[in-house]
Parts: structure tokens; sequence; C-alpha cells
């Protein structure tokens, strides 16, 4: 049975490995002429980690990742602290796996390098551009020709042209979101700014999160604010936007100015989503499947999405090893069918997370009260880290 595999982002890479590593044939098709990863931080759970370490990746991932301590929530504006939760050993314990931080280049190099080490066939600079399916073939224009293949898996992210043709349900909406992301040296922090722990400041119409990458020497800051989309975007000047920032965050604590302060270059990222899925047929139809952003992006506010096609692409390959070739429809129905309804539920939850955190009035305040009622029990999610795909 051969599968292709549009896409070689985290969830690409991921379905590739995973599927490999069950002895399928794989070939992966990256539009890009070099693989890379944009953007720069990235938190998993131990529901991701955990498959992680399956695939044999444990000492890769320990040697770039970051454990941090506990996950501290503060108000943004008076810098007090909520709540926490203690992440680190306990959380591994706990859990059987560890939550860690990492950039994201790490985390797509060593699965990069993972699958290099199989019989997965990558080819880059090769969009795929079309397929055809019948009942019992599929066909691929990409751009070094055409293929055939048994599969497709459609992991080619959130502006996906496998979904657009498979399901040709339009565009992601805008969310009214930007983040803006940037990366910061330890070293040249004061001392009461450097951070072992996973910081999330929570403000009207904003939050902000912080945590220790590259085995804690850099720090990944991460704002979300409301805003439309500037004008300037293509020809983007940090500079610029960089004081318009500082202006929407005017009401925050000083210790979040100073960090904000700190940093050089700022990255924007303009944020896109869909509705929660509603169906198994909108992750796989036929012989094509759909994993990861292309399937059910979200909301970066439960930091999920990269978990989230890292499960898919175990459920995948779990589904697809049982498979015949007359039965592949049925395979990849079964992989959907135990797929939609958790990521639709990340999804829903990343989306009620930002009207939570950007929270202002009563709302607002019985978050407030609530977080310190409840502390860990209202940040740490069982059924979320537990479950196994
Ligand atoms: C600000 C921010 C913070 C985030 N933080 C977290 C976090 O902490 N934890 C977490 O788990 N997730 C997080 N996410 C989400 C996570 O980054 C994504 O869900 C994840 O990277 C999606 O991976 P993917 O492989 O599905 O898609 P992508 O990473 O978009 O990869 C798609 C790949 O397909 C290629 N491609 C596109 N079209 C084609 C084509 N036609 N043919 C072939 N190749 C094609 C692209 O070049 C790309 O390499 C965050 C997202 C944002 C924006």
């Amino acid at each position: 049975m051969k599968t292709a595999i549009a896409g070689g982002g985290i969830g690409g890479l991921a379905a590739a490995l995973a599927l490999a590593r069950s002895g399928q044939p794989v070939e992966l098709f990256e539009k890009a002429v070099e693989f890379h990863e944009a953007g720069a931080g990235i938190q998993l759970g131990p529901n991701a980690t955990r498959l992680l370490k399956a695939w044999g990746l444990h000492g890769a991932l320990q040697a770039c990742s970051f454990s941090p301590e506990q996950l501290q929530v503060r108000d943004a504006a008076s810098g007090k602290v909520l709540s926490k939760l203690t992440l680190g050993k306990a959380m591994a314990e706990h859990y059987g796996s560890p939550y860690v931080t990492l950039h994201r280049a790490d985390l797509h190099g060593l699965l990069l390098q993972a699958v290099r080490q199989t019989a997965a066939v990558l080819h880059t600079g090769a969009a795929v551009q079309s397929f055809w399916q019948t009942p019992h073939s599929l066909f691929l224009q990409t751009g070094q020709g055409a293929k055939d293949a048994d599969v497709l898996v459609g992991a080619d992210g959130l502006w996906s042209s496998s979904r657009q043709q498979l399901l040709n349900d339009g565009m992601p909406q805008l969310t009214g979101h930007l983040a803006y992301r940037a990366l910061v040296c330890q070293a040249a922090l004061p001392l009461h700014l450097r951070s072992q722990d996973v910081t999330a400041w929570l403000g009207r119409n904003m939050h902000a999160v912080s945590y220790p990458v590259r085995g804690g020497e850099w720090l990944n800051m991460v704002v979300f604010v409301h805003g439309a989309v500037p004008d300037d975007f293509q020809n983007w000047n940090h500079t610029a936007n960089a004081a318009d920032l500082k202006n929407t965050l005017a009401g925050s604590c000083t210790a979040l100015h100073e960090l904000l302060d700190s940093v050089t270059d700022w990255r924007l990222w303009v944020m896109h989503d869909r509705p929660p899925l509603q169906s198994a047929s909108q992750m796989a139809q036929g012989r094509v499947a759909l994993l990861g952003d292309a399937a059910h992006p979200m909301r970066p506010y439960l930091a999920q999405g990269a978990g989230m096609a890292i499960e898919d692409a175990a459920a995948l390959a779990a589904a697809l090893s049982k498979a015949a070739l007359h039965n592949i429809p049925a395979a990849l129905q079964r992989y959907a069918a135990n797929r939609w309804q958790r990521n639709a539920r990340v999804q829903a939850r990343a989306m009620r997370n930002g009207q939570i955190f950007h929270a202002k009035g009563v709302t607002r305040w019985g978050r407030d009260v609530a977080m310190r009622l409840l502390g860990e029990k209202l940040l740490d999610m069982p059924w979320l880290y537990a479950t196994r795909p």
C-alpha cells in the first residue's frame, strides 16, 4: 500500500515517520524547495511527547527541549499570580511523559532526521497540485510530475489545497487576533526576568505567554492582541509595530513591559482558524485523508495544534496498518471516526480559552476567583493529557 503525503511540516513528517515505522511505503511531497519550520517556540503536552517517545525520539527530544518547572498564570495588569500548575518531574511521573517546551525548528529537525533514517522517500520543491480518485485508484499531479498512490494524506497546513479539492469549503477565516512572536536570550535579561517556567499573562483583549526553549538559553515570547491586519503587513516594519504593541499593552505591569522592551525583533502572525469539525467526513473521503492544520486549524490557546497533528499521525498509521488494499476507504473512515470529535473538542476549547484569557468585567472577575479557588484542578487537563489516540 503506497501512501503519498502532501506537506512536510510537523504533521506530515510525523505521519511519514509513523507510517514508515509500521512498515508501509511512504512518499512525502513538500512544496518548499527546502524543509523548514517558521516561527519560534512550541509547547508539547504529555499526550504528544508520549507518541514521540514511542517512535524512539525520547533521547533526541530530551536533548533539544526544556522541561519547565511550572505553569504560572498572572494578571497582566498587576503582575499577581492567579494560579499555578506543577509541571516538571511531577507531571512527567503522573502522565508517564513530560510537558516540554522547544524551538519548533528543533522539533521539525528531529522528526526530519528520524524520517530520513527510514525507507520513506522525501521530495522537496514538489507541491501536490491536484489529485483524482476512483474507488480503486488514486493519481496525483505534483510539481515533479504525475504519480500514482493508494492513499493521499493532505498535511499541507492552514491553506491546504488538498482540503480545497476534497471538501471545497472555502478559506480559513480571520479571527481578529494577531500574534507577536519573539525570542530573547536569557543571558541578556536582568535576573528577575529570567525564567524556568511557562508564564501566561492574562489581560483585557490580550494575553502573553513566555517559556524557555533551546535548553533554557532563550525565552520564547508570544503576545496575542485583538487587531486588524496592518496595512503594511506585506512589508512589516517590526520597529513601528513594536511601538503599536506597547501602546496596546499600556496598562500592563512593569515586569511585562520590561520583557517587551527586551525584544529587538518581533515577528507578526495574523491568526486564522475554522469552526470546529462537525463530522468524520471532514477528515477523510475515499482514499484521501486530512491531518493537522489542513483538517482542523485552531487558535493556539490550548497549545495543541502540533500535538493534535502528532496524534492524527499515530491514529492514521494504526488504521492503515490493519487495512488491506481493497478496504482503504474503510480504514480512512476509521481514522476519521477515531479523530474528529477529539480534534473538534480541542478546537472549541482553544476558542473558549481565548475568550476567558481576554475577558473583561464580571467574566474576568469570575475567572480570577475560579483560578484562585480551584488552582491546579482548573489548569490540569487529564482529558487532554492522559488520552491515547
Ligand atoms: C502563534 C502560534 C503558536 C502555536 N503554539 C503551539 C504550541 O505551543 N503547541 C502546539 O502543539 N501547537 C502550536 N501551534 C500550532 C502549530 O504550529 C500547528 O498546528 C502545526 O505546526 C501544524 O502543522 P502542520 O504540519 O499541520 O501544518 P504546517 O506546519 O503548516 O505544514 C504544512 C506544510 O505543507 C507544505 N505545503 C503547503 N501546501 C502544499 C502542497 N500543495 N503540496 C506540498 N506541500 C505543501 C508547507 O510548505 C508546509 O511545510 C501554534 C501556532 C501558532 C500560530
